[in-house]
């Protein structure tokens, strides 16, 4: 039987010749935050493992690879006013991100990939970077799939040219990934504005989401479909692929 590319389904032992073979880990990292009415808390921690697997299980065969287990807290101050959500402050996220990512180079492993599936992940992941490879040792680079691959979602995506939030997109690919999770009669009141927080091009603001969203939705999941998902995983799961194959981000 083929060994899994699931660190939590390996044994210590099968790690370790993972870690001699020169495996590059995927480390998913995501949050547990309001999906508005149709979605579970889980999706951006449900989907970013999901894509980091199909993208580790389309390249076991050339490359070693290993997916670590999936962070599922992050930076979701924006969504506490809904109830259900969780959130680091950002000393917590970065103390949490050093003490995974040392454990892994403590067994070994050389090159990380942190691939993240939340939008308010992203600024604090390149904040950090340039510490957590100093203090580490470690060969990291970092991504936002639904950032990726979002020129291939534009092409995708119906009413939307990128991932918003409980979105066509993110609705479209739970749909393939956790179907039973999607709660179909609440679809009707799964939509809000177009666009997160309004402000001035080159000015930055901290809101709420409820500010702007009463049902915790940015964009419209009525168009959602599981055709678009299975794209989207296909894209997303691409792109994460050609990263691990990339000479540029691992020299
Ligand atoms: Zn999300």
């Amino acid at each position: 039987m083929p060994h899994s590319v699931m660190w939590k389904e390996l044994t210590a032992a099968e790690l370790r010749d993972k870690a001699q073979a020169g495996a590059i880990v995927l480390l998913p990292v995501a949050s547990m935050e309001q999906h508005g009415p149709h979605l579970p808390v889980g999706v951006d921690t449900i989907l970013c493992e999901a894509v980091c697997k199909a993208a580790a299980e389309a390249i076991a065969g050339e490359t070693p690879v290993v997916v670590a287990p999936t962070l599922w807290c992050g930076l979701a101050e924006h969504h506490m006013a809904y109830g259900g959500t969780f959130t680091f402050d950002v000393p917590t996220y970065q103390t949490v991100l050093l003490a995974f990512l040392d454990s892994i180079g403590r067994h070994g492993f050389k090159r990380v990939l942190i691939v993240n599936g939340h939008g308010g992940n992203i600024s604090a992941l390149a904040a950090f970077l340039p510490d957590l490879v100093q203090v580490t040792g470690l060969k990291i680079c970092a991504t936002t799939y639904f950032e990726l691959a979002q020129p291939e979602i534009a092409k995708i995506l119906e009413d939307q040219d990128r991932v918003r939030h409980a979105c066509e997109g993110e609705t479209s690919l739970m749909m393939v990934v956790a179907p039973d999770l999607v709660r179909r009669d609440k679809l009707p009141d799964a939509h809000g504005p177009a666009h997160s927080t309004p402000r001035p091009l080159g000015v930055a603001r901290s809101r709420s989401f409820r500010d702007f969203s009463a049902s915790g939705v940015v964009g419209d999941a009525r168009k959602a479909t599981p055709e678009k998902g299975e794209k989207m995983l296909a894209a997303c799961r691409d792109a994460i692929v050609a990263v691990l194959r990339s000479d540029e981000a691992w020299s």
